[in-house]
């Protein structure tokens, strides 16, 4: 993500901080002093941990993890799909929460022999006890926050990991959204109307909404193309390049087809793949007298005709690209594109 810096890398999860995090310990040291930055940094460590249990959990079914982002309104992982099946979904979503129900337990009787009950239960940023108490809190506070069913927030995965052991999956992800949706409604009008206005509520709401949408709009996607193959929507005709060819030939084809991603064959074998990124690139930054070799992707996945299209959507996914060259008995037979997984999908879900 942009504007953010890596701090460390822990089980091969680069955890990362958004500048805008740093406004937390700048806002509440002027406010509160050291007391208010030591409180921030408890609450990035319990969120950090929080998220790290989600990924490792994620990780065990063969979930790739890229990287937890801090930010000010809480931790993102970034994953890839996160499995349909309920019980690997309900695992992944309880684990963040179910750490800090078990940090907070953990805590509970050191805290309250060393801070004494006046102070535990009258947590503030007034005295360092009480400061410690808030820290305390941070933890419980997380979990019944998260387990709220505000899809895709962990409680709303775990309803939907819930209904979907009951019915279909796309019929309980669209239940879920609506939980998601309605929550976020919810969490936008006590940010609104609280005194004074709460800012990071607002946002979380907004968010909430975003995210549950998105989501939904994924599984639908995915269960419209369940029912389809590469071999069903691959153009009949396909163009390739050769690696010797000029950006310039490359450019002039292009704009005689529709083709936009190319693969690039050599003596009838498949050496490389040219994206329309890769060419819009090129020309900006080299010119058109760039040979094709110079510019081509080599690592990129391949499909099979007889792969289901779903399969071909994740592949783009997971390897954010917008084309997936397509073999049959060892022979290149074209290219499949996103916008031709899109078109399907536009045809058969009867959305204008
Ligand atoms: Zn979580």
């Amino acid at each position: 993500m942009r504007g953010s810096i890596k701090l460390f890398k822990a089980f091969g999860i680069a955890v990362r901080i958004h500048f805008s995090f740093l406004l937390l310990p700048l806002l509440f040291g002027y406010f509160y002093g050291l007391k208010g930055v030591v409180l921030v940094f408890f609450v990035f460590c319990c969120v950090t941990l929080h998220e790290l249990c989600h990924s490792l959990q994620a990780k065990r079914f063969g979930v790739r993890v890229d990287q937890i982002i801090l930010l000010p309104i809480g931790g993102i992982a970034s994953m890839g799909s996160i499995p349909e099946k309920p019980s690997q979904e309900f695992k992944i979503s309880i684990a963040g929460p179910l750490f800090n129900i078990v940090f907070a337990i953990i805590l509970f009787f050191p805290f309250y022999f060393i801070l004494g009950p006046e102070n535990l239960f009258n947590p503030d940023i007034e005295t360092w006890p009480q400061t410690f108490a808030y820290a305390f809190w941070i933890n419980p506070i997380l979990a019944i926050f998260n387990l709220l069913p505000a899809f895709p927030m962990d409680g709303g995965r775990i309803l939907r990991s819930f209904l979907a052991s009951k019915m279909e999956y796309v019929k309980a992800t669209r239940i879920a959204v609506g939980f998601g949706h309605t929550f976020a409604i919810l969490f936008g009008f006590l940010g609104i109307f609280s005194t004074p206005p709460n800012l990071i509520l607002i946002v979380i709401a907004f968010f909430i909404y975003m995210a549950a949408t998105q989501e939904g709009m994924q599984v639908d996607i995915r269960s419209t193309l369940k029912k389809f193959y590469v071999k069903d929507v691959l153009p009949e005709q396909f163009l390739h390049v050769s690696p010797g060819s000029l950006l310039s030939e490359v450019l002039a084809i292009s704009l005689h087809s529709h083709q936009e991603d190319f693969p690039v064959v050599e003596q009838g074998k498949l050496v490389g793949l040219l994206t329309r990124s890769n060419i819009m690139y090129a020309i900006h930054q080299f010119g058109m007298q760039k040979q094709v070799k110079d510019i081509m992707t080599r690592d990129f996945p391949k499909l099979h005709v007889d792969d289901p299209l779903t399969k071909a959507h994740k592949m783009m996914e997971e390897w954010r690209i917008k084309a997936i060259p397509v073999v049959y008995k060892d022979q290149i037979v074209g290219v499949v594109s996103l916008e031709d997984i899109s078109r399907v999908y536009l045809l058969m879900s009867g959305k204008r």
